[in-house]
C-alpha cells in the first residue's frame, strides 16, 4: 500500500505491432521500482499481492494510470493508442468490476474499445459460468476482451468456442519452442488456425527474432509483441 502511495509502482508499456511493422497499441505491464531492491518484475510480486489481497488495488491503480496516460496523449498529441491492461482472476470476482471500468472510461472520456482487457486463460477454469457472465457484461458495455496465455495448458479445446472474446494472445511457450522441432512449428501454425476459426485476431507474445517474426507473418498471425521490437518501456520512452 505504501508502494502504491509513494508511486513506486509504475506501468510500463510494450508496443504491439501489426504485420506491416506499424505500432497498433501497447500492453501495460506493471513494474515495482523498489527503493532498496530496484526494478522488480510482476512475476515476483503479483503472487504475493494475490495472497494478501492487494491485487485489486494494484490493478485499479494501473488501469487508472493507463487511462490518464491515454487522455494525456489525446490532449497533448492528438493521438489515440489503444492499451491492453491485465485483469486478474480476483478482479473478475469483484461485484463492482463492470461499473468500475465504465466509470473509469467516463472519467477520462475514453472509448471502451480502446481500453482492452486481458484475461488469462487459466482464470476460466473454475467458476467459469460467473466469469463468462462478467465478461459478457463487459463486452456489452463495449470493452474488448483478449484471452491471455492462450494454450498454456488449462483449457480443453471444447471450452474455447463458447468463451466471449475479441482476440487471442498465444502463450509465449509456443513461440519459444516453435523453432526447436518441426512438430512444434506445426503446433504454432495450428493454434493460429484455431484463432482464425474462432474469427478473432491472434496476438503473438515473446517475439524475439526476425525468424520468428517472418514465420508468424507467413502463418497469418495478425499482431506481434516482443523484444524483437521493444521491451516494455516507461510511458515517456514509449
Ligand atoms: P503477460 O500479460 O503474459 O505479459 C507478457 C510478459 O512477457 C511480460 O512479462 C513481458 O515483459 C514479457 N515479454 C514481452 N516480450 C518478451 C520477449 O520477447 N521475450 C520474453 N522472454 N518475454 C517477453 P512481465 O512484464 O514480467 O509480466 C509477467 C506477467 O505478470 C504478465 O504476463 C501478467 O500476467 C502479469 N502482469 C503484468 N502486469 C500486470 C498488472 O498490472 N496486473 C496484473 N494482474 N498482472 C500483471
Ligand atoms: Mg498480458
Ligand atoms: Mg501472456
Amino acid at each position: 500500500q505504501c508502494a502504491l502511495k509513494e508511486r513506486q509502482i509504475v506501468p510500463y508499456l510494450q508496443p504491439l505491432v501489426d504485420a506491416n511493422g506499424k505500432v497498433v497499441g501497447a500492453e501495460a505491464l506493471v513494474r515495482w521500482n523498489h527503493p532498496r531492491f530496484g526494478m522488480i518484475s510482476p512475476g515476483s510480486f503479483i503472487p504475493m499481492f494475490e495472497s494478501n489481497g492487494l491485487t485489486r488495488q494494484l490493478d485499479s491503480f494501473v488501469w487508472r494510470e493507463v487511462a490518464a496516460q491515454m487522455r494525456d496523449w489525446k490532449d497533448r498529441l492528438g493521438i489515440c493508442v489503444p492499451v491492453s491492461v491485465n485483469v486478474s482472476r480476483v478482479d473478475i470476482f469483484d461485484y463492482d468490476l463492470v461499473d468500475h471500468m465504465k466509470g473509469l472510461i467516463r472519467e477520462f472520456d475514453l472509448s471502451p474499445d480502446e481500453f482492452l482487457l486481458e484475461i488469462t486463460e487459466s482464470a476460466y477454469t473454475q467458476d467459469s459460468a460467473q466469469i463468462i457472465s462478467t465478461v459478457n457484461a463487459l463486452r456489452e458495455a463495449g470493452f474488448h476482451i483478449e484471452i491471455d496465455d492462450f494454450g498454456s495448458g488449462y483449457s480443453s479445446l471444447n471450452m474455447i468456442s463458447p468463451l466471449p472474446m475479441d482476440a487471442l494472445k498465444l502463450d509465449m511457450e509456443f513461440m519459444h519452442n516453435a523453432f526447436k522441432e518441426r512438430k512444434n512449428t506445426k503446433m504454432l501454425d495450428a493454434v493460429i488456425d484455431i484463432a482464425y476459426s474462432l474469427e478473432v485476431p491472434t496476438i503473438a507474445e515473446g517475439v524475439e527474432t526476425a525468424e520468428q517474426m517472418f514465420a508468424l507473418k507467413a502463418m497469418g498471425c495478425d499482431i506481434v509483441q516482443g523484444f524483437y521490437f521493444s521491451k516494455p518501456l516507461p510511458a515517456e520512452e514509449f
